[in-house]
């Protein structure tokens, strides 16, 4: 439908006003008018009547592996099984559907809900595969099991002890098992996981992919396949190759690339020790050589990425986006820090001060935050508390994005939002309004995208989230968890729509 109307009761438009109206029109995936009251001649236009429903502008996910999200919606989930025995006649089943040489990958193995307690071995895998590859990720997604034959096609230096291998040597083992599945599975995987994140309300990600944990080419393939793709994908390239990055015409450096570790494993560079194992983490670059790669980077006008955790990481890489940016001063480069999960407080002021922007992810705090949880355990009752300070980073007028760091966190904007508004350390959540803007408009801001997205103005894409339920006017915070996607509308169309939703479109 090229050009058509829409009323609905609410339209939250988060425009610089925070206008609320109750139409649109919808010109060729633009919105070409809206507002209060339009009186027309409602024949000469077909309508999506919406006017039981609540409208909010399309989230944006500013922070997805999407590759390998869909790597993992195509691999088995094991985590119904309740015994060794029942795993093993499943594996078994795609075993006998799959070529020889063909990779079986599970997910969600936790030895735990086991009759047998314990984990599978590799000479059981052996046994049973001895002619696929066979790859099994636990359920903390940090350690895996893998066969002999898998093992030998890796050829990657590693170990394991009874097929056991854990963290740096898993996430290889992963990438690269990844690496030599059939593209066509890819594909579908893809298509599956877009579709779920549209189902979330979702119009935009920001995929970054490329690196050891991305399929071959990954940048390439997205390319190639996005006008298929029911909703928008802008891509990151995680590499520290200029020339591949401008090879493909992308604006766009880095994403995970690597300043440090992940708390979880006791990797993300900190100043003082873990509680655990009083280690201070990793720090993957030097000042010198960081500070060079930005440089050349910021010199070709990309926009860049860097992924930094801890406040050692933090510390090092404002240190060279400093220096960077004093002997080169840019206006708008919007050069971006992920995660950014436990800065100091002076750090936060030269974000400010850099103009640089941020992308986070609060559904951390969700899974990890609050009383008796992993960051209180690694790091103590008075360090969990400063993670990702959402109101201490918005009260220095920095834009920061939001994400889930998928498949680290579901693609779950609400999620992302509850948790934002409920933060373990109450002083530093923020209102709803400011966690929807970081879902919307500031996600639409750190990937240069604010002019087509982000808010719902005249000439700006139809990117729109419909709701069964207005968000400001619910009565618990819980709710939010629970509110429906009646249907999400991308450049104009359908990209979900909800059995219950019934319309003429
Ligand atoms: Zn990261
Ligand atoms: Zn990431």
């Amino acid at each position: 439908m090229k050009k058509y109307f829409i009323k609905a009761k609410k339209i939250y438009t988060f425009d610089s006003k925070k206008n609320i109206y109750n139409f649109i029109i919808v010109d060729n995936g633009k919105i070409s008018e809206l507002g209060n009251n339009l009186i027309i001649n409602e024949n000469t236009l077909p309508i999506l009547d919406l006017s039981n429903y609540i409208i909010l502008p399309g989230f944006i996910d500013s922070h997805v592996h999407l590759t390998s999200t869909a790597m993992n919606e195509i691999s088995v989930d094991l985590s119904s099984f309740t015994s060794l025995k029942e795993i093993i006649k499943t594996l078994e089943a795609l075993r006998d559907s799959l070529p020889e040489g063909e990779w079986i990958i599970a997910k969600e193995f936790d030895p735990t809900n086991l009759e047998e307690k314990r984990n599978i071995t590799q000479e059981e895998l052996d046994r049973y595969f001895p002619n696929h590859p066979v790859l099994i990720i636990r359920k903390d997604a940090h350690s895996s099991i893998i066969n002999s034959l898998g093992l030998r096609l890796l050829e990657i230096e590693i170990s394991p002890i009874n097929g056991l291998i854990k963290e740096r040597d898993h996430q290889i083992a992963i990438g690269k098992a990844y690496q030599s599945i059939d593209p066509s599975l890819l594909v579908k995987g893809l298509i599956k996981t877009l579709k779920k994140a549209a189902e979330k309300g979702i119009t935009t990600i920001h995929a970054l992919e490329g690196g050891y944990t991305s399929p071959p080419n990954s940048p390439q393939l997205l390319l190639g396949l996005k006008q298929y793709f029911p909703i928008d994908v802008i891509i990151y390239y995680q590499t520290t190759s200029i020339k591949k990055v401008k090879d493909l015409g992308l604006k766009r450096i880095g994403g995970c690339l690597l300043v440090d570790g992940s708390i979880s494993t006791l990797t993300a560079a900190i100043s003082e020790p873990y509680l655990t194992n009083q280690g201070h983490g990793v720090l993957f670059w030097d000042i010198e050589s960081l500070s060079n790669f930005i440089k050349t980077a910021h010199k070709e006008d990309l926009q860049i990425a860097f992924h930094a955790v801890g406040d050692r990481g933090i510390d090092l890489l404002l240190k060279a986006y400093q220096r960077v940016l004093k002997e080169m001063p840019k206006e708008d480069h919007r050069h971006r820090i992920e995660h950014f999960e436990l800065p100091q407080k002076e750090h936060i002021k030269i974000v400010s001060q850099l103009n640089l922007t941020l992308s986070l992810q609060p559904s951390f705090l969700y899974f990890w935050g609050g009383e008796g949880k992993l960051y209180e355990q690694l790091l103590g009752k008075e360090r969990a508390k400063r993670i990702i300070p959402l109101r201490s980073i918005l009260n220095e007028n920095i834009v920061a994005g939001g994400g889930s760091d998928s498949s680290v966190t579901p693609m779950d904007p609400f999620l992302g939002i509850y948790s934002a508004i409920n933060h373990p350390n109450e002083e530093e959540s923020i209102t709803l309004e400011e966690a929807i803007k970081m879902f919307t408009y500031n996600s639409a801001y750190i990937g240069f995208l604010e002019k087509e997205k982000g808010s719902i103005e005249k000439g700006k894409d139809a990117d729109l989230v419909i709701l069964e339920k207005d968000p400001f006017e619910i009565k618990n915070k819980e709710e939010l968890l629970n509110i429906r996607v009646l249907g999400t509308i991308s450049k104009g169309k359908f990209a979900y729509k909800d059995p219950n939703l019934i319309t003429n479109f």
